[in-house]
């Protein structure tokens, strides 16, 4: 199981809730802890309410 492509697709499901649904239920795939999902100019940054655990920086359009 590639662990890696599934913590990016459970930030990408997050990324989806958080702007479909304004709520994110997604959880983090590698601690089950919060996702967060913070905007910052025109790039996303989601990631793991646990410190040092995931996360990613999304370019965004
Ligand atoms: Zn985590």
């Amino acid at each position: 199981m590639d662990m890696k492509k599934k913590e990016l697709e459970a930030l990408d499901k997050a990324i989806t809730e958080f702007f479909k649904d304004g709520e994110i239920k997604t959880v983090c795939p590698r601690c089950g802890g919060k996702i967060t999902v913070f905007v910052e100019g025109n790039s996303y940054e989601v990631a793991c309410s646990t410190e040092n655990c995931i996360k990613d920086v999304i370019r965004g359009i």
